[in-house]
């Protein structure tokens, strides 16, 4: 019998079926196969939780649903990846691979290298894309901005008319992959089909107040975009989430043309959502120039700073008391709750979470970056272990950034609401006590029904002497001189410049001149 000759477009983290350019250039070759691998190697990752595979399953469905408005169906296999093309290409001639190229964390480096040897022995052509605007092979980070700025503005690929294909069969899922039970109950829902009204009810609705809202953990759940677990699993490209932004800003430009009343606000909100949109790849770029930042600090220098604590009695009960939020601080263990039940948090809240564990606590963060990635539904490699690092203090070049969790507190939760909604505990506290509960008297705490060491732990340590002893350690080390030309070194790597620059590589780039060490960065990232 004659065997089927197809195009095989390998989805992976670009769930959707417009603006695809595999998809699009392959059906434009002729018969095609769509083809979803379900990993072993991800689901065995620390990072991969329920959820995910929840709001995966969602996606597929949703990303089927379109195919087969097309013509085909999304075929779904299991397995390491060459083993699962291995099986394909018995079954048909695979004409060409089409796929995106993938940012990922270094299991997917190491897959992806394996599948380039598989197709070069096998002699089928794979054809990579770039998704988003991270560049692969980048020489330096000098005119980043302007070349991210370009491949936003390239024409979107249509959606394929109609594809065909041969009807294959799924693999049946192993028993124990089967039945996922979801730890969180308010997790977004995943597809192509969701993700787009969500960005556009931010866009014309829900974003007015963006910028000023966005750091509260309250406001921030429907004032930000929460197009960010749509952005990690690709179910909008950042091109055309771009797209939609600038359309939005032509109606308003329109509007105020014409004389309409247009809530001023709105023009500060969009162009810090369109920072941030670059920044998404900005970060991703770090990944992809130095793939070890997953797992070893950015400025090598930082090495030894925390690992020695690191295997103490001490430090694995801090770790404990910090994922199961029970640290004394109301803020702090209310957003880790938050993002345990909901796999979403703002920025803020995550940085402060993030800091607190590597400063008050003096944890490395590479196992709490790892809890919270866990937790987070839009987990991004390239961005969730820069922002690690960069609120630990282990990128080197970053200013050090300890949050007041009690601060935090005042300014982003005044009346208590999230601190009461996700700490029952402290549901009776007044809210001028919620900051620092463990300040209450004692006949404030029996009044409130809440005894600080009973129902709600003291403080885990002690703001101020925890900020002072990081901070001095930070110092102290930023002061080496090892320490100064890894910051040199992080800067010239990762920094993004504008536009080229004529400085030779042995000359200081343009920081701040005092101090190598204390130096920020031009732009300044933490909000
Ligand atoms: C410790 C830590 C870990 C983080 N881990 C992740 C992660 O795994 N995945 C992830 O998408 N974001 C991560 N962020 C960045 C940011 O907190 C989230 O992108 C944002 O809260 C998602 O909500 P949103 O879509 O409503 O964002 P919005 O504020 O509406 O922003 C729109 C989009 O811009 C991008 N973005 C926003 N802020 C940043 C930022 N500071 N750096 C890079 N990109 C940004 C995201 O893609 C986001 O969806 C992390 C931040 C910190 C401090």
């Amino acid at each position: 019998m004659k065997r089927h000759a197809a195009h095989v477009v390998w989805f992976k983290k670009d769930l959707r079926i417009t603006d695809h350019q595999p998809l699009a250039a392959a059906a434009l070759e002729g018969s095609v196969v769509c083809l979803f691998i379900h990993e072993p190697e991800w689901w065995a990752t620390p990072e991969c939780d329920g959820s995910h595979r929840i709001f995966l399953s969602e996606c597929l469905a949703d990303l089927d649903a379109s195919l087969r408005q097309l013509g085909v169906r999304l075929l779904q296999r299991y397995g390491n990846a060459t083993e699962v093309l291995d099986r394909l290409a018995a079954e048909i001639d695979i004409t060409s691979l089409w796929s995106h190229e993938e940012t990922g964390a270094d299991w997917t480096y190491r897959r992806d290298l394996a599948v380039q040897a598989w197709c070069r022995e096998k002699g089928i052509p794979w054809r990579e894309f770039r998704q988003d605007g991270v560049v692969r092979r980048l020489k330096d980070r000098n005119g980043w901005a302007d070349r991210w700025q370009r491949t936003m503005h390239r024409s979107l690929w249509d959606s394929p008319e109609h594809l065909h294909g041969p009807a294959l069969a799924d693999d049946h899922l192993p028993s124990e992959c089967g039945h996922v039970v979801s730890t969180k109950p308010w997790a977004q829902r995943g597809g192509e089909g969701v993700a787009k009204p969500t960005l556009d009810a931010f866009l014309y609705q829900r974003g007015v107040d963006y910028r000023a809202s966005m750091s509260s953990p309250l406001e921030g759940w429907s004032s930000c975009s929460r197009i960010s677990p749509y952005l990690s699993w690709g179910c909008l490209s950042m091109a055309s989430t771009v797209r939609s932004l600038e359309e939005r800003l032509a109606t308003l430009r329109e509007a105020a043309l014409y004389g309409a009343c247009v809530d001023r606000r709105w023009s500060g909100s969009l162009r810090s959502f369109a920072s941030r949109l670059r920044w998404h790849c900005h970060f991703m770029q770090k990944l992809e120039d130095e793939p070890r930042i997953e797992s070893e600090n950015m400025s090598r220098a930082c090495d030894g700073l925390r690992e020695d604590f690191t295997d103490t009695p001490e430090a694995h009960r801090r770790l404990e008391a910090w994922k199961n939020a029970v640290t004394g601080y109301p803020m702090v263990d209310a957003c880790m709750r938050c993002v345990q039940a909901t796999g979403w948090l703002n920025f803020r809240m995550r940085a402060m979470l993030m800091s607190f564990a590597s400063h008050h606590l003096w944890l490395h963060w590479r196992p709490t970056a790892v809890f919270l990635g866990r937790h987070f539904l839009d987990f991004e490699p390239g961005i969730h272990f820069s922002q690690a690092q960069m609120q630990s203090a282990t990128t080197g070049v970053n200013a050090v950034r300890i949050y007041s969790p009690a601060k935090q507190a005042l300014d982003q939760d005044p009346h208590g609401h999230f601190i009461k909604l996700w700490v029952p505990e402290l549901a009776d506290v007044p809210a001028s006590w919620l900051a620092e509960p463990h300040r209450m008297p004692i006949d404030q705490q029996l009044a409130a029904g809440c005894r600080i060491g009973i129902n709600y732990p003291p403080p885990i340590v002690d703001h101020a002497t925890a900020y002072r002893e990081a901070r001095l350690k930070i110092a102290v080390l930023r002061r080496e001189p090892s320490a100064r030309q890894e910051a040199r070194t992080v800067f010239l790597r990762h920094g993004s410049r504008k536009r080229q620059s004529a400085r030779k590589s042995d000359e200081k780039p343009n920081l701040p001149k005092e101090n190598w060490g204390q130096a920020t960065f031009p732009f300044n990232f933490s909000e």
